[in-house]
């Protein structure tokens, strides 16, 4: 990869074209106005235009710098922690209504590729929840038991399926999860980005949004060298929100703008944002692949507390990576990648595909994530005069949901009770406050770190 691929967040994005649409300057007004362009701006952005609005999109950097094109591209159906923990906190008839919500996420990813042809080689072959050592089976088993009673479409792999699927021998056991598959996230949401043009969507990029001023029924957004008057604002700002409201971002509101009706959403402290990273080896050589089973090209995803996830490119690489999640205080932006958690991920790297012992490592990224108590997105809108809409927190699955937010996010402002409607009808947990917050995210990280731990190492004694 050349000094651009280097320069920008994350390898996906070197291998598209990146253009910049002009950023918003002097006076602008519109029916509806998206201030963030990854996956939940562009499809916001889109449905609205399908509904007739005239669309304005403000994006800070330019579609995919976010989250959006810097995730490892596996499309699953996984909503809140696991179904296990589901049925535990919200019983039967809401855990059915938000799998069936998360199952039309999955389908309406596939019919946006399909309809706007978005070349992102989406392979529809699913993901593995997968064990390392027998300790983890018994979750598994009950992760695979609750995903049959709710009719969910996948399998239990016991040892000898994992076998005669060619999965990877560390992977013990498994539970398949047949909607979804893997994708290029970054051709995704520039395909997506597109699509949202084509429907008349205007997208301003290096546009920050600095301040909302909801003091009148018609909200104004300023950004540095623009205003944009608007009827109806959606927040898709996802892991940045919590700086968009912060007084210490360092970007001082534009003179007269106000964050304080944004602010009166909650929305600062409706999560956490972690920073996740992965990493990119070489293109897998055809005597590397030959060692390799792995023929049903499943993503794969890890059963621990903190999941370990690996899949195959369209040009055979290995992406994989997550395992060490940060937290910064405050919700504070941290370096994308910390050297400590890079070496801790190649070498788990190597103990999962001791196969592939001559594939290099080549690149090493990460993105923020934004976690809300509950595990489950937040839908809802608020502001003075309740025209400012948001969609976030998808806790690190957010391909379906973000791309689903725009037909939610329409739903709920016609009064719709569509799969969506089980995310706005809910009061999200609220997050503790600071230092409380940093407190509960060390000591849970530490103590799910331990379990983990102890997993690997009976892993690593097995294998020995
Ligand atoms: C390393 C990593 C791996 C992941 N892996 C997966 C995976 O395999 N599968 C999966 O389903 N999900 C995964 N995710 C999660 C998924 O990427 C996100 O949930 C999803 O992209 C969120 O989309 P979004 O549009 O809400 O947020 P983002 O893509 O983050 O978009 C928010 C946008 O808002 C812009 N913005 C911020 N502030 C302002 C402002 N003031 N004014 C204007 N614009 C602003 C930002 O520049 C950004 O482009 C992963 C995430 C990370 C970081």
């Amino acid at each position: 990869m050349g000094a651009r691929g280097d320069s920008l967040p994350s390898p996906w994005l070197a291998e598209v074209e990146l253009d910049y649409a002009p950023p918003l300057v002097g006076d602008h007004s519109v029916d509806v106005a998206v201030v963030g362009g990854g996956l939940t701006g562009l499809s916001a952005a889109l449905e609205m235009a399908q509904t007739g609005a005239s669309v304005a999109l403000l994006e800070a950097e330019t579609s995919g710098l976010g989250a959006s094109a810097r995730n490892a591209g596996h499309l699953t159906p996984t909503i809140g922690k696991d179904v296990p923990t589901l049925l535990r906190l919200f019983g039967a008839d809401k855990t059915a209504r938000l799998l069936a919500y998360s199952d039309a996420a999955i389908l309406h990813v596939e019919s946006l590729i399909s309809q706007h042809a978005i070349a992102c080689d989406y392979e529809a072959v699913g993901n593995v929840v997968a064990a390392v050592d027998p300790a983890q089976h018994r979750a598994i088993d009950r992760a695979a038991a609750a995903a049959a009673d709710n009719g969910l479409p996948g399998c239990l792999l016991d040892g000898a399926e994992m076998g005669r699927r060619r999965l990877p021998a560390s992977f013990t056991r498994g539970f398949f999860e047949a909607n979804g598959g893997v994708l290029d996230p970054a051709r995704y949401c520039r395909g997506l980005r597109q699509a949202a043009l084509e429907a008349g969507v205007v997208v301003f990029d290096q546009s920050r949004v600095a301040g909302i001023d909801d003091s009148r029924p018609t909200a104004v957004l300023h950004s540095e060298r623009g205003r944009l008057e608007a009827d109806r604002v959606v927040l898709a700002t996802n892991a940045y929100t919590p700086a968009l409201f912060s007084r210490g971002s360092g970007r001082p509101p534009v003179s007269g703008a106000r964050l304080s009706g944004a602010r009166s959403l909650g929305l600062g402290s409706s999560g956490l944002r972690l920073q996740v990273q992965l990493f990119r080896t070489a293109p897998l050589s055809d005597s590397q692949l030959s060692r390799l089973p792995w023929t049903g090209r499943e993503g794969i995803y890890t059963a621990h507390e903190a999941l370990e996830s690996y899949r195959l490119t369209a040009d055979n690489r290995i992406v994989g990576g997550a395992k060490w999640v940060r937290y910064g205080f405050n919700n504070r932006a941290l370096a994308d990648v910390n050297g400590r958690v890079a070496e801790g991920l190649e070498r788990v790297f190597r103990q999962r595909f001791p196969e592939l012992d001559d594939v290099a490592v080549e690149r090493h990224w990460g993105g923020p994530i934004f976690l809300a108590m509950d595990f489950l997105p937040r839908v809802g809108r608020g502001g003075r005069h309740g025209n400012i809409l948001h969609s976030l927190a998808y806790a690190g699955h957010g391909l379906a949901h973000a791309s689903y937010a725009g037909k939610v996010l329409v739903d709920m402002m016609d009064g719709g009770d569509g799969p969506g409607s089980v995310l706005w009808q809910r009061n999200g947990l609220p997050t503790p406050p600071e230092p409380l917050r940093w407190l509960v995210f060390q000591a849970l990280n530490r103590v799910l770190g331990l379990v983990d731990e102890r997993v690997d190492r009976r892993a690593a004694k097995r294998r020995r």
